[in-house]
Order: C-alpha cells, then sequence, then structure tokens
C-alpha cells in the first residue's frame, strides 16, 4: 500500500499577477463594491427620476418625496463617510496581509487527489461488512477498468499517478464545492451577526436612538439610501460583519472580491423600492425589497430583522411579520375603493379578513410595538411621523375617490399587493384590517 500513493508535483510560488493592471488586488477588493453600489444605485435612479417601471415601485413618487426625513445629499454624504471608512479600514488590515501567491494548485489538487486514493483504500473492507467480495467483483467489472480499480481498493496500473476520475473530482472539489462552501458559510455567519445586531438594535431604546434610527429615516428606502447609518453602525453591522465572514471562511482576496461585491449588490437592492418579477436577486431568496420595506414602515419597523440574504432567522425566532398581505396597509384604502369599483357592490368579506392564516393578534401586536418603538424616538420618530401617515393615507383615499373610473398612473395597487403578498408565501388576497391605531 506504501507505493500506492499519488506522487505530489513540486511548485514554485510567484506574486499573483493583478487582476487589473496598476491596481493591487486588495485595493480592488476594496474599490470594487464601492464602484458597484453607486453603478446599481444610478440604475434604480435613473428608474426613479424618468418614471420608468412605475408598475414595480413598492411606494409612489409623492410618498418618496414626503416621507422620509432626511434629504438625498444628507444620505449620499453619509455613505460616502461610510464607504472612506470601510475602504481605510480594509488597506489598514491589508497592510498586515501577506503577498497573495501562486503555483501551488496543482499541488493542492493533487492532495485531494491522494485523499480520494486513501479512501478508496477503504473500500474492501467496507464491502466484506456487508458480506460481499470486493476483489471477485472487481474482477466482473473489468471491462470499466477505472470501476474495477475502485473496488479493488485504489489499485491502478499507474499507482503514483492519479486516474482520470481522481483528477476530475479533486479538480471540482477544489475549485467548485470548496468555494462554495465557503460562500455559503460567509453568507450564513453574515445573515447570523446582522441578524442578532439589528435585532439588538430595534430592542435596546438606546442603540435605537443612539444609531440605527438613522436609517429608519428613510420610510420609503431607495437604493442609494442602502448603507445610510450612522458610521459606527455602518462599521459594525456591513464592514466587521462581512469582513468577519471573509476571515473566518479563508478566502481569497478574490473571492472578498465576490463577495463583498455581492453583499452589496444585495442590500442595495433589498432598499431598490422596487418589486421586479424578473430580478434573480429578488428571487434567490425570500429576503427581498419587498420583505426589507415592511422593516422600514411604522407599523413593521419591529418585524423582518433578516438581512441581507436569507430569512430563516427571523422564520426561527417568530420575528418575520405574520400580518399576511401587508401592502394592504398602506395602500387598503386604495384598494378597497378599487375593489368596490370592479366588483360593483361592497359585500363584506369576513373569511378573508379572518383567514385562519393570518395571525391576527400578533400582527395586531407587532404593529403597535413597531409604531410604540417609533414613538419613542424622539429624534428621528414621535407621532409626527404617525401623523403624517395617517395623512399620506387620508389623501391617496381622496385622490383615489376622485379617479375610481380610470387608474391615472402605472401604479397598480392590486399588482403590487399581490407581489409583496406573494414574497410572503402566497397569501396573495388576504387584507388585514388589525393595526389597531386608527
Ligand atoms: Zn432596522
Ligand atoms: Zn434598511
Amino acid at each position: 500500500m506504501a507505493n500506492n500513493t499519488i506522487t505530489l508535483p513540486s511548485y514554485t510560488l510567484t506574486p499573483r499577477p493583478t487582476l487589473i493592471p496598476g491596481v493591487s488586488d486588495p485595493l480592488l477588493q476594496l474599490l470594487a463594491p464601492v464602484v458597484a453600489y453607486w453603478v446599481f444605485s444610478l440604475f434604480f435612479h435613473v428608474l426613479d427620476t424618468y418614471d420608468w417601471c412605475t408598475e414595480y415601485r413598492l411606494h409612489t413618487p409623492a410618498e418618496l418625496l414626503k416621507r422620509n426625513h432626511v434629504t438625498r445629499y444628507e444620505v449620499v454624504r453619509d455613505v460616502v463617510v461610510q464607504q472612506i471608512i470601510q475602504t481605510a479600514f480594509g488597506l489598514f488590515l491589508a497592510h498586515f496581509d501577506p503577498v497573495e501567491t501562486v503555483g501551488r494548485e496543482d499541488y493542492d489538487v493533487a492532495v485531494w487527489a491522494q485523499r480520494l486514493r486513501l479512501a478508496q483504500s477503504y473500500i474492501p473492507s467496507a464491502l466484506a461488512l456487508l458480506g460481499v467480495d470486493a476483489l471477485a467483483l472487481s474482477n466482473k467489472v473489468a471491462e470499466y477498468p477505472q470501476f474495477a480499480s475502485v473496488l479493488a481498493g485504489g489499485i491502478y496500473p499507474t499507482p503514483t499517478a492519479a486516474a482520470p476520475w481522481e483528477s476530475f473530482v479533486a479538480k471540482a472539489i477544489y475549485w467548485v464545492a470548496i468555494p462554495f462552501v465557503q460562500f455559503f458559510v460567509a453568507i450564513l455567519l453574515v445573515d447570523t451577526w446582522q441578524y442578532f445586531l439589528h435585532r439588538a438594535m430595534h430592542m435596546n431604546k438606546f442603540l435605537y436612538t443612539t444609531l440605527h434610527s438613522r436609517h429608519h429615516r428613510l420610510y420609503v428606502p431607495y437604493a442609494f439610501g442602502a448603507l445610510y447609518n450612522h458610521p459606527v453602525e455602518g462599521f459594525m453591522l456591513d464592514t466587521f460583519g462581512t469582513g468577519l465572514a471573509y476571515l473566518l471562511t479563508g478566502m481569497t482576496v478574490r473571492q472578498g472580491m465576490w463577495f463583498f461585491t455581492c453583499s452589496t449588490i444585495k442590500t442595495v437592492d433589498d432598499h431598490c423600492g422596487y418589486a421586479f418579477p424578473w430580478d434573480p436577486v429578488q428571487h434567490i431568496t425570500s429576503n427581498n425589497a419587498a420583505y426589507h420595506d415592511i422593516h422600514h414602515q411604522s407599523w413593521g419597523i419591529k418585524t423582518n430583522f433578516s438581512q441581507p440574504f436569507f430569512t430563516f432567522w427571523d422564520k426561527f425566532l417568530n420575528t418575520a411579520w405574520t400580518g399576511g398581505d401587508v401592502s394592504s396597509r398602506y395602500q387598503r384604502d386604495r384598494i378597497s375603493a378599487q375593489k368596490k369599483v370592479d366588483a360593483g357592490t361592497t359585500p363584506q368579506q369576513p373569511s378573508v379578513v379572518n383567514s385562519p392564516e393570518i395571525d391576527v393578534d400578533k400582527a395586531k401586536q407587532q404593529a403597535l410595538s413597531s409604531q410604540r418603538q417609533v414613538l419613542d424616538d424622539s429624534v428621528n420618530g414621535g407621532v409626527r411621523i404617525l401623523e403624517e401617515e395617517a395623512r399620506e393615507e387620508q389623501s391617496v383615499k381622496t385622490s383615489t375617490r376622485r379617479s375610481t373610473r380610470r387608474r391615472t398612473s402605472g401604479f397598480d395597487p392590486k399588482a403590487l399587493s399581490d407581489r409583496v403578498a406573494g414574497s410572503l408565501h402566497g397569501r396573495s388576497h388576504a387584507i388585514l384590517h388589525a393595526d389597531g391605531a386608527h
């Protein structure tokens, strides 16, 4: 057995050539997410500015103008400050990193082939436990030489070289499976870090009013507001959270470049203000713009803490919004007016309101506790927010009554209602009247 080992190739390490000439990879790793942030934001900003895709908007342009408590200038300024802090911190850390080298790849692949060979050596004894004679079986399948060699315990004509299948699987492990696991674990780490920190910021009044309430000045989120945070929060939540995941999963600089850029794009998309049927980023997981938008509403602020990738922590720990169709909360008068027009009558529909799928009491409690948080925050929240929302709803109601014959804009509350509800697992026609505040 001693000579049945694949020989490992020798290798020479050389510094990894940079992806873009003249820009070091560690610097590119820090710049790529910043560039991605503004390019993607610009795309959504163009949609906003030219009124394109209005049918997919989560909020009306009027809401965008009236309901936010921070100017676009302040948002851009604070995001730039955060990105400067993030880049400076990254450069500081990169200073201590050794220079990345290449040249070892074939050696590492051969190590995996060696491990496969070792694993095969246990096959005859494992089959013997099941009462199967591995060698006899191996002789029977002699017309498939690679399979026969596996059954024989990894005995090959040229024992020191990897068989074709061994080298294929070893390459797949090294180049595909391990990076996939690294990305997946990093995503779980970031989701876990952000969920608990984000949740703590909503549970602790000091943390909320001092740090996190700044992000919640955006009741109508837009793309480039995604990283609008208090600098301390931005550092703890995003910079430190993703940095830790990067270090713990042992990613290379280039893997980190992809990971940071993908995380940034996901965060921008979660705040973009559009629920697109064709945006892959919004359908890979159930966490998307419609889901996170609930968290930005005064009645949903104490729900849907999960970000940026998956929603499993909200589900495990019962913090997901449970009130069913949420769009009805800010559009319910509009929808109900439209329904009356469509139906021609005004029948009561208690079966929908009391649908057993919806936990009315929990939803009521979620909405009340959310509104309490808004009231508790005297600087960025307060009673004026709830008053403004009531006024906004009233004006929507009035304008809807005025235009009952035809819809004047591309904004379709029914379609919006279906899409948002769709992201909450198909409760597409449930309309909840349970906020208790009006
Ligand atoms: Zn929050
Ligand atoms: Zn947000």
